[in-house]
């Protein structure tokens, strides 16, 4: 090593010594005589003085290093002259004194700065990932992730789990995204489809008898992209053979568990975690993933004002739609301006409005000039009252209602589908809005008795909620024929402060179960034949029942690592268009390239 030891490790028990270090020059500051280096390298950083009279030679170079430059050093460790400890800094006790100093290479000055925090366009972070990742903040989510993957790969191991490597070149496994194909020369014409998720292979490996498997998986989905997705993403891929719902449940929670309490102790963790079902977290939360560290639960209003003269509700009541709100505590001091806010965002979500009614007394005893609502007229003082009542209002407290998705098709899920995505929006706005969300808090639950199917208005067909591998709960498939909206499922979810982290299901393991399925899909036998004939043979030579999870590695290291962004704990990603501005992917093929695989460019849209 052209080193003796890391920047950071320095301390003064190592006074005395001789050191030979290597890395970057952090920061340079010349005092016209003495010149001090902060040296930095993986472990941190350590503060270098140079004296031009007692090494002239290493004075010479150190006067023309700049920011960057990478320097071998060698020096003494020696404790600072007190007063001038530096105490934010773990080595801020010692300093090397610099007995000679070799350059081992200059560095232009960078485009954004490397030693400070400070916001730098995105584009051009990414551009120069290689120099954003040098920034502290970076490179510590980058090692957490790692750490992230080694407890994992620790606990699972420690359980008998066994790590498979499945195919990147395999065919299409539906995850309810676009598939990324890849040409193949050998066979023209054909593709291979890059996994959205090992979920086929996992499933055989049980068919194979290992019972216990994991991977960290790369996935990816040909989606249009969010803040929080990726075109290519890492799974923690896992299956267990004769599992039960609970088993996987409790090894998931007590991996998760662990992990938070040694890679973040300082972060609050609820245990056991919560658990939900979907109609239930629906109903009080308006979503599927929720964040319970707040409270703002939803109130269903739609009986209570079932009679009411009040046109907006009546008709919405009438045409089978529903009426629901929550209460903010203290929200009756918000001003017009941001009420009208939150209509916008409500409107955004589908809602038609926003109904307020701000409580300037308690409910019971308020007075109508207590009652400050644009439609108190239209409700009455009664029915106004027993509305703040009802969502649990105090004096003071502001009572938001959503009415909508009156004459919907039955068939369309969550009669109330306009209703819930606009509350839980306005729920998470203003929890941000009034700090209400505990930055400190991991508040893990679970979502359970997901329904096997949703509606899909676009396509005009059931699609599965989780895969169509999923099993059905078995009192519920009676109603496979009759009403398959109303089967749930033995799909869960892992949700933590208001994110998805990961998702599974106990399996079908059986050739009929998993056929009708597929024909209530509308796949007809001939194309399920082609497509997942693999997995209904397998089926038939002793399939274990088994079931599963994946949990995305991305957003568990954020989650930790306190980042709303995925993309600040992939050491690569790509941008919101899913290109790379470093390495110009994706770019177009040479004319060559395309002909053997028999491939022609018809039109591009650039
Ligand atoms: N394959 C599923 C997914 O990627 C996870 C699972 O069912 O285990 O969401």
């Amino acid at each position: 090593m052209l080193k003796s030891h890391y920047c950071g490790e320095l301390r003064p028990e190592h006074s005395g010594q001789t050191v030979t270090l290597a890395g970057w020059v952090h920061r340079r500051r010349d005092h016209g005589g003495l010149i001090f280096l902060d040296m930095r390298d993986s472990s941190g950083i350590v503060q270098v003085v140079v004296n031009p009279q007692t090494a002239p030679e290493a004075h010479a170079v150190a006067s023309e290093a700049r920011n960057e430059y990478v320097l071998q050093v060698q020096g003494e460790v020696a404790v600072r002259r007190p007063g001038t400890e530096n105490d934010a800094m773990p080595t801020g006790a010692i300093e090397v004194v610099a007995q000679s100093i070799i350059s081992l290479n200059a560095a232009k000055t960078p485009p954004f700065y490397v030693n400070e925090e400070s916001p730098v366009e995105e584009l051009l972070r990414l551009r120069y990932r290689y120099l954003d990742l040098r920034r502290e903040t970076m490179h510590n989510n980058i090692v957490l992730r790692s750490r992230v993957v080694h407890h994992i790969r620790q606990f699972l191991s420690q359980r008998g789990f066994i790590d498979v490597e499945t195919p990147i070149l395999a065919n299409a496994t539906p995850e309810g995204a676009r598939d990324y194909l890849v040409p193949s020369r050998v066979h023209p014409g054909s593709f291979y489809a890059l996994p959205q998720s090992p979920q086929q292979y996992k499933q055989l490996l049980m068919v194979s008898g290992f019972e216990r498997y994991y991977q960290i998986a790369k996935c990816f989905r040909d989606e249009d992209l969010r803040a929080d997705r990726q075109p290519e993403f890492t799974q923690l891929d896992l299956e267990i053979s004769f599992a039960s719902q609970e088993d996987v449940l409790e090894l998931t929670e007590a991996l998760y568990t662990t992990m938070a309490r040694e890679l973040r102790p300082d972060l609050k963790l609820a245990s056991p975690f919560p658990r939900l079902t979907h109609a239930e977290c629906l109903r009080r939360f308006g979503t599927d993933k929720p964040d319970i560290r707040y409270g703002l639960e939803l109130t269903d209003f739609t009986e209570l004002v079932r009679n009411t003269e009040f046109a907006v509700f009546r008709t919405v009541v009438d045409s089978g739609g529903s009426v629901e709100g929550i209460c903010v505590p203290g929200g009756a001091s918000f001003s017009r301006r941001e009420i009208d806010d939150l209509t916008e965002t409500a409107k955004t979500m589908g809602a038609r409005g926003l109904v307020s009614i701000a409580f300037e007394a308690e409910p019971r005893v308020a007075t109508e000039e207590q009652i400050r609502s644009p439609v108190l007229k239209f409700l009455g003082l009664e029915l106004a009252q027993a509305i703040g009542l009802n969502a649990g209002a105090g004096a003071g407290d502001l009572v938001l209602i959503v009415a909508g998705a009156g004459g919907m098709p039955a068939k369309e899920v969550g009669s109330a589908g306009r209703v819930r995505p606009a509350l839980d929006t306005l729920r998470r706005t203003i929890a941000a809005k009034l700090d209400l969300a505990d930055p400190n808090t991991l508040a893990f639950l679970w979502v359970i008795d997901f329904p096997l199917f949703e509606w899909s208005d676009e396509d005009e067909r059931w699609d599965p909620t989780h895969h169509l591998f999923t099993s059905a709960r078995a009192e519920d498939l009676a109603l496979l024929g009759s009403d398959p909206g109303q089967v749930r499922s033995n799909a869960y979810d892992i949700v933590c402060n208001g994110q998805e982290i990961g998702g599974g299901s106990i399996r079908i393991h059986n050739r009929e179960e998993q056929e009708s399925i597929l024909r209530l899909l509308n796949i007809d036998s001939e194309t399920a034949n082609e497509r997942f004939g693999h997995m209904l043979e397998a089926f038939e030579y002793g399939a274990p029942p088994h079931g599963g999870i994946a949990c995305g590695i991305d957003r568990t290291a954020a989650l930790l690592g306190q980042g709303d962004d995925i993309r600040e704990f992939i050491a690569f990603p790509k941008t919101k268009s899913a290109s790379d501005p470093m390495t110009g992917a994706p770019s177009a093929a040479a004319e060559d390239a395309l002909k053997v695989l028999n491939i022609a460019v018809t039109a591009t849209e650039e």
